[in-house]
């Protein structure tokens, strides 16, 4: 007997791994409770009732081991940097990162400053750009639609991301 005759109607859907696993990494993307500076606000905000992440299945994550999505909301200093390294590392893959705010793409207001990183992906792996100073919990909420999109083209034929590929 078949799989399709013990179905009520004798339908059965038919699926990519691809596709299944896709739809289940978009619907739950846990974030790491985070935060560098000022941009963090921001971040809380659309974390809180008003703005409501939960609805994208989005949660805050104490420990980088249960964080799939890392959103870099803030000043990225020298000091810090290998932190925020370390961090990423502890992820599970796939793992994902946003730059949030002008400081996280390229150094922001302190872009000639001694102690600050020009940019979070000369430490690790960006996925999405975020610009704004800070941006908006709607602009984050956007920058999160736009990897969804960009997971949803993913195939597991190809590994995502490669730690010697970066460049630090
Ligand atoms: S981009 Fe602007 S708001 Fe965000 S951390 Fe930098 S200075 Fe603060």
């Amino acid at each position: 007997m078949g799989i399709a005759e013990k179905l009520p109607e004798g339908n059965i859907i038919t699926t990519s791994l691809d596709t299944v696993l896709n739809w289940a990494r978009t619907s739950s993307l846990w974030y790491m409770l985070f935060g560098l500076a000022c941009c963090a606000i921001e971040l809380m905000a659309t974390g809180a009732a008003r703005f409501d992440f939960d609805r994208f299945g989005m949660m805050f994550r104490a420990s980088p081991r249960q964080s799939d999505l890392m959103i870099v909301a803030g000043t990225v200093t020298k000091k810090m940097a290998p932190r925020i390294r370390r961090l990423w590392e502890q992820m599970a893959e796939p793992r994902y990162v946003i730059a949030m705010g002008g400081c996280a793409i390229s150094g922001g207001p302190f872009y000639d400053s001694y102690s600050v990183v020009k940019g979070v992906d000369e430490v690790i792996p960006v996925d999405v750009y975020l610009p704004g100073c800070p941006p908006r919990p709607e602009a984050l909420l956007h920058a999160c639609i736009k990897l969804r999109e960009k997971i949803r083209k993913e195939t597991i034929a190809t590994k995502k991301h490669n730690v010697e590929a970066t460049k630090q």
